[in-house]
């Protein structure tokens, strides 16, 4: 008879043939998925017998990752930050970078004890940034914007999911349809050039939206209206945090310098330069 651990070793074998990088992690969460149970259990369950059933759908969920469909995509859900966000089709897969971005904003509103920020974040997608804050920060107003209404729809679920009732949704081409002044402004904007989207994972290029990735003048024309658009939006010593490709900075702060009190550049997790962070000066004087 094959035990529930047989088959799981049998999956993970298929999956590392079709190039799958940690192959037994996605197996795992996988058969979690199919079978509606944690990880863990597994391994608690390993000598169990299988459905017929069971055995279809782990197939169907093994067959669309071979195809090299995320594992976010294909389960539907994902943790970020201190949620679970659905997650399709319609809206980037939130990284790991950007979650270290919500943590610096977190820390930096928190040091200086200001609890109800008025936010704002640009190309929302799944929400990740603005869900996050919204949530640490119930006192705050956020605004999540987006041009794509399929995104804001995705985003307005998850909101609605974690119970969130602080963000508002706004349909939006980066300022187009924004109204008022922030204390913070953040945004993870496509960001790559067309080059390099050409070269990324089949997971990236086959099923996530272009429109989220790559940005025209060599990835930096989204990042470089958000900027000057800023300053009209920015409460006097408000911020402008953006996640930006590695070798963007020398490009960008060129420009930024004279518009801002402090434009500088900051290395996330992995020690590569990813974010950009510029200050409204406090006055005008
Ligand atoms: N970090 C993403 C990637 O490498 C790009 C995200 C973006 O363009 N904002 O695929």
């Amino acid at each position: 008879m094959s035990t529930l651990l047989t088959i799981l070793k049998q999956a993970e074998q298929f999956l590392k043939q079709k190039g799958i990088t940690n192959a037994l992690f996605n197996a795992e969460v996988l058969f979690s998925c199919a079978l509606g149970c944690d990880r863990i259990d597994l391994y608690l369950r390993h000598n169990s017998a299988l459905k017929e059933e069971q055995l279809k759908v782990i197939r169907a969920l093994l067959t669309r990752r071979a195809h090299r469909e995320p594992l976010q995509y294909i389960v539907g859900e994902w943790p970020f930050y201190e949620l679970i966000l659905s997650l399709d089709h319609r809206v980037l897969i939130p990284r790991p970078e950007t979650e270290f971005m919500v943590e610096w904003a977190i820390k930096y509103f928190r040091e200086k004890r200001f609890y109800n920020p008025q936010v704002l974040d640009l190309g929302t997608g799944s929400g990740a940034i603005a869900l996050s804050i919204a949530k640490e920060f119930p006192r705050s107003k956020v605004i999540a914007a987006d041009k794509s209404p399929d995104a804001l729809q995705l985003a307005s679920e998850n909101a609605k999911r974690n119970k969130l009732r602080n963000i508002t949704f706004v349909q939006s081409t980066w300022y187009s349809s924004i109204n008022g002044t922030f204390d913070l402004i953040i945004s993870n904007p496509p960001y790559l050039s067309e080059n390099e989207w050409q070269n990324v994972e089949p997971e990236i290029k086959n099923f996530e939206p272009k429109i989220a990735l790559v940005a025209d003048n060599e990835g930096i024309a989204d990042l470089t209206e958000i900027i000057k658009g800023a300053p009209k939006f920015l409460k006097p010593d408000g911020i402008l945090l953006l996640e930006t490709g590695q070798s963007q900075h020398d490009n960008l702060l060129k420009f930024a310098n004279e518009n801002f009190d402090v434009s500088k550049s900051q290395k996330d997790q992995f020690g590569k330069d990813r974010f950009l962070i510029f200050q409204q000066p406090i006055s005008d004087l």
